[in-house]
């Protein structure tokens, strides 16, 4: 999904050589803090990442917590979220990268305009640019949990 410094909002390879896609925003960037003797994971421009790819932060940061299993705050010296522990980029942009491509694209036209819904004990994913409405299936059941606040 990367090219050229940017995140391409997309699941398909071929839109990666298009400099005019329209869906592209910054890469997730990650900083190493030792805060009195335990280390952390800053998210450095976690609040600007989340601004472009229009998602609730507060949501997202639990998703990757969940899914890394471990504490997640807001670090009060530099304002920013972190994660407890240590953690590489790439670990953390699996999981977000991943979550994007199976909730936030559309299942019909790819496009990441989607309106995310939570309703009857499901997801539903309603697309701004072809119309398309659908439950979401087979997704993963802690992820569902933290977006019941959807
Ligand atoms: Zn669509």
């Amino acid at each position: 999904m990367e090219q050229n410094g940017k995140l391409y909002l997309t699941s398909d390879e071929n839109v990666l050589f298009d400099n005019n896609y329209r869906y592209k925003i910054s890469k997730p960037e990650i900083i190493y803090v030792n805060k009195k003797g335990t280390n952390i994971t800053i998210l450095d421009n976690f609040d600007k990442f989340c601004t472009e790819l229009i998602f609730d932060k507060t949501l997202l940061i639990k998703i990757i917590g969940k899914q890394l299993s471990c504490k997640t705050g807001i670090d009060k010296s530099t304002n920013k979220y972190y994660l407890q522990g240590t953690y590489t980029n790439e670990q953390i942009k699996n999981i977000i990268y991943d979550f994007i491509q199976k909730y936030l694209l559309c299942v019909n036209c790819d496009k990441p305009e989607i309106d995310l819904k939570y309703k009857k004990e499901k997801l539903k994913q309603k697309c701004r640019a072809c119309g398309n409405n659908t439950y979401l299936q087979n997704h993963n059941p802690d992820i569902i949990h933290i977006l019941e606040k959807l």
